[in-house]
């Protein structure tokens, strides 16, 4: 497709801008909108989109899988950093930029990557009827995503909590005890009992689970505007509730406590009540428009 033929939308209704695998940014004379994508839309993904909407907006909003949002200012521009769920449409999904009653439609391609399957023998407790407890925790991990600032608390990269190899990816179909039960929802991650763990960015601790059925021993952090990291399974958690942490800081000690199979941390993202694949923000490239602006002059 040709970048010249952005040219000639115009400001009109809903408007829509095809983007195709090679375009992260398109310019639009017409309304003075340009967006930068800076992550590829892939399903378990997520989406950073900067707009630059001098000259037409001030303060725009996004509408990106049904929900509303509103943007954040990144120096002259607007930034969103937004969730691409599992269970996305493949193909074409629409973001539009609102702006009072005006808006753009830009059409983003989603895809979804092929998922392995894994086999994984836990204790047959784990595939029981889950105890009474359960329903408890489970709302206390409800609270603990509740609690998000307005506003991002990082402004560097994440990084990984343990530099060690990813034993099981994101997404990946599980077979506990030979029952199709559920995908991975995080990432985990090899090591020894007693690894340090470290934040993945700068945020306020959430929750320190205390030995929870699932979970084990596990730390949720905000880092901003929807979006948390989760550490479980760990020996011991180093911090407490309402904590703030650097990126780096050790937070706690690989274990082996809830549903595991053996020592590992299960390193997770929500973003916008989502899971996403955490390694998705590690290398995330947080200046669009310096790195992956187009320009068609
Ligand atoms: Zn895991």
């Amino acid at each position: 497709m040709s970048v010249v033929g952005f040219f000639a939308l115009m400001l009109v209704g809903s408007s829509e801008v095809p983007l195709d695998h090679e375009i992260q940014a398109v310019r639009q004379d017409q309304s003075g909108v340009t967006l930068y994508r800076a992550a590829e839309a892939r399903a378990g993904g997520v989406l950073l989109v900067e707009v630059d909407a001098s000259g037409w907006c001030d303060a725009p909003a996004i509408t990106w899988m049904r929900r509303w949002r509103p943007t954040r200012r990144a120096g002259d521009n607007w930034r969103i950093l937004l969730p691409v769920p599992l269970g996305a449409a493949g193909g074409s999904n629409l973001l539009r930029v609102h702006c009072g009653r005006e808006e753009i439609g830009f059409s983003v391609p989603v895809w979804h990557d092929a998922f392995s399957e894994t086999q994984l023998h836990v204790a047959p407790k784990y595939t029981r009827k889950p105890p009474p407890r359960v329903a408890a925790e489970s709302r206390r991990i409800q609270e603990a995503w509740r609690q998000s600032n307005a506003g991002w608390f990082w402004d560097e990269p994440f990084s990984a909590p343990v530099a060690t190899r990813i034993t099981s990816a994101f997404g990946t179909q599980r077979v506990f005890n030979g029952k199709l039960e559920s995908r991975h929802l995080g990432v985990d991650l090899d090591g020894e009992v007693g690894t340090p763990v470290v934040a993945a960015n700068a945020g306020r601790v959430t929750l320190t689970a205390n030995n929870f059925f699932y979970t084990g021993n596990a730390v949720f952090i905000d880092h901003g505007d929807q979006l948390f990291s989760v550490y479980f399974h760990l020996s011991q958690a180093n911090v407490r509730e309402g904590q703030m942490v650097n990126r780096g800081q050790r937070i706690g000690t690989m274990g082996r406590t809830g549903r595991v199979t053996g020592p590992h941390l299960h390193f997770g993202v929500k973003l916008d009540g989502i899971d996403v694949d955490p390694f998705e923000l590690i290398g995330l490239e947080l200046e669009p428009s310096l790195s992956r602006r187009i320009t068609n002059r």
